[in-house]
């Protein structure tokens, strides 16, 4: 029987930082660890602390030079010149980045172990959904990609079907290419298009390796994208896809960077859409999956803004308690985000957008809309690889 939702959380994960000029501030997974407690949420779920990925873990993704090359420049961090994608100006090496991301991949794998074993029907990582690490190189701010460890574990411990759902701003490039060829692992991807969005993949024709055909779902939005555009390509691909395949574990990526004040993309979602495809990604976990949800993380760089209030709710839903919108931030809370960064916090959980409508793909599409235009792509390309009406 399953246990309680996890939640997985080690204080050590806010050492995944690669310094004061870089976008990704660590103080985005430290101010939404104590929002969850300002709002009770971690006496409904077991928090708990994995340890990290070992080298065997690590190796069911990442190559042993790679590994190496993370060590090597963890160990003395001016010695990396850029090879490996290590001490670039996205992937800058400090001190500890082997340990750390190790650290960060180990919650993505026990959250995954946790599930699989029935110890917890949900389990949250939010300091993971590190989606853009590539198994020779680091990449888009991701050194291990704990999203893939914890699917490449799941397939180690029998699971033959896994699909993975990210929602971040940016392709899933690193999921997408670890699982390439692997027809028992299902990614989808919605995101920004790459046409003018970093990493410049995730087109609707990469459908996966020949042995793998339909085992890759892109949705490439067009920017500008808001709630109702992003909720209607999402639901209309999403579900559809699931039910076909029926995995026997969906593990979820959730950045936060499709908001509309992230300042590095370009999409216009709020945080009521985000909370909506969460709770969306939990029904589906239900209906498709016997229950068991991985929900991760991912980017988002509004980092007091946006990104505590999204994944806070993500741990609500996640630990059958999700927040009401309406709910006022704790005072507390809102003190602590002053003192760390001299910003105001948000009062309330909710940008005001709820509750977020949108219309079903079934009542029909505007073929002249850009929008309904990309969703039609992403079906076109990848629903009859999968016997789905396109
Ligand atoms: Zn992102």
């Amino acid at each position: 029987m399953s246990g309680r939702a996890q939640l997985m959380w080690d204080e050590a994960v806010t050492g995944y930082d690669f310094g004061p000029e870089h976008p990704m501030d660590p103080v985005r997974l430290a101010l939404t660890r104590s929002l969850v407690g300002a709002l009770g949420l971690d006496r409904e779920a077991e928090v708990v602390a994995a340890r990290p990925a070992g080298e065997s873990t690590l190796r069911l993704v990442h190559r042993e030079d790679y590994i190496d090359a993370v060590k090597a420049a963890s160990a003395d961090p001016g010695s990396a010149d850029g090879s490996y994608g290590l001490g670039t100006i996205d992937d800058p090496a400090f001190a500890g980045m082997h340990e750390v991301s190790a650290l960060i991949a180990g919650q993505s794998v026990g959250a995954a172990e946790a599930v699989w074993r029935g110890e917890a029907l949900h389990a949250v990582n939010f300091a993971g959904g590190l989606h853009h690490a590539m198994p020779g190189a680091a990449s888009g701010f991701c050194v291990y990609n704990d999203a893939a460890l914890a699917i490449a574990r799941l397939l180690e411990l029998g699971a033959e079907r896994v699909a993975y759902v990210d929602v971040d701003v940016h392709h899933g490039d690193g999921v997408q290419a670890a699982f390439w060829e692997d027809p028992r692992v299902l990614t989808v991807s919605l995101h920004e298009h790459p046409a003018t969005l970093f990493p410049q993949t995730g087109w609707p024709e990469e459908t996966g390796a020949d042995c793998a055909e339909g085992s890759a779902v892109n949705v490439a939005l067009p920017a500008g994208t808001g709630d109702a555009g992003w909720l209607r390509a999402f639901h209309a691909v999403v579900p559809e896809v699931l039910a076909e395949f029926r995995p026997q574990v969906l593990v979820t990526q959730h950045g936060a960077d499709t908001h509309f004040e992230d300042p590095l993309a370009h999409l216009a979602v709020s945080l009521d859409a985000q909370r909506a495809v969460q709770v969306a990604c939990h029904d589906f976990a239900h209906e498709y999956a016997g229950g068991r949800w991985v929900a991760l993380g991912g980017g988002g760089y509004a980092v007091v803004e946006v990104v505590p209030r999204s994944w806070t709710h993500l741990v609500g839903i996640a630990a059958g308690r999700p927040v009401e919108p309406e709910t006022v931030i704790p005072e507390g809370w809102r003190q602590e985000v002053f003192a760390r960064t001299r910003q105001l916090g948000p009062q309330r959980m909710t940008d005001g957008r709820w509750p977020v409508s949108y219309a079903s793909w079934e009542a029909g599409y505007d073929p002249a809309d850009r929008l309904d235009q990309a969703v039609r792509a992403a079906r076109r390309a990848v629903f009859p690889l999968r016997g789905l009406l396109a």
